[in-house]
């Protein structure tokens, strides 16, 4: 049998030995409610301790994305999932155990943070967490400048500047801390994608180690920059916002291209048979 190749024309066959894939959600698996090809055979074949979604979007709970994937007709569970909204509650327990977290956030990050025991508090906080905020206010911005200006650390969920849209783009939480910057000259510690972060949490609390581990996604600068960051294989798909030529022009260069993950599918099923 001949070796498969990428996009490039790079033999794809040392895919065949990794053992966790770490999927990027928007643009990657899917677009809206719409799933890409060879999605589903994909997360039927993998043992479900072998793959996790990381995703930077943290306007939505964990559970919500169960639903949404069982909707489309993939069965996970919340054990799969590895969001800037996790990595955010596990680095305030890390870095600031004993302090209070004032929250610009929608209702569903809100409860998950206090569903996993982060203090939260409404005046004088010592950290300030902004996240992809789709119920923003005046009002959490003006307290969220107040606090930072009056020392409190100014932590994000996420750089990503806009979400994709069935009409184009939104403002993401990156664009809600350029407002808040904007006032207070003060930038935030990002937390999701493209910190490496994402992986180091998940391969702490997986099996495997980090040559184990492959990295799938659709945007450079935050999917493929965190495997990078990791030090781990990395695969760019085309079905979201990277294409050929961007690829090419890039400094941050995945390790292999291709189409789409109906591809990794085929790949990867080569070795079940
Ligand atoms: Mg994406």
């Amino acid at each position: 049998m001949s070796n498969a190749t990428d996009l490039f024309g790079k033999d794809i066959s040392a895919l065949k030995n990794k053992k966790l894939f770490l999927f990027d959600m928007d643009g990657t698996i899917y677009s809206d409610d719409n799933l890409y090809h060879g999605a589903k055979e994909l997360f039927d074949m993998l043992n479900s301790d072998q793959y996790f979604f990381i995703t930077n979007n943290s306007s939505k709970s964990v559970k919500e994305y169960v639903v949404k994937l069982k909707n489309l007709g993939i069965d996970s569970t919340v054990n799969n999932f590895f969001t800037s909204a996790q990595a955010s509650i596990m680095y305030i327990h890390d870095n600031y155990p004993q302090n209070k977290v004032f929250c610009v956030g929608t209702k569903a990050l809100i409860e998950e943070l206090a569903e996993n025991d982060v203090q939260l508090c409404e005046e004088n906080p010592d950290v300030v967490l902004v996240g992809f905020d789709t119920e923003l206010t005046y009002e959490k911005l003006s307290k969220a400048c107040n606090y930072i200006m009056g020392g409190a650390e100014f932590l994000a969920t996420n750089i990503d500047l806009v979400c994709p849209t069935s009409f184009g783009f939104v403002p993401d939480c990156g664009s809600i801390c350029q407002t808040i910057e904007n006032s207070t000259k003060k930038k935030p510690y990002y937390i999701g994608k493209p910190n490496r972060i994402m992986v180091d949490e998940i391969v702490k609390k997986s099996n495997f180690t980090y040559s184990d581990v492959v990295v799938v996604g659709d945007r450079l600068y935050t999917d493929i920059a965190t495997g990078v960051n990791a030090s781990v294989t990395t695969v760019c798909v085309l079905t979201g916002e990277a294409t050929i030529d961007e690829i090419s022009n890039s400094e941050i260069k995945p390790t292999f291209t291709l189409e789409n993950v109906g591809e990794l599918y085929k790949l990867l099923a080569e070795i079940k048979v």
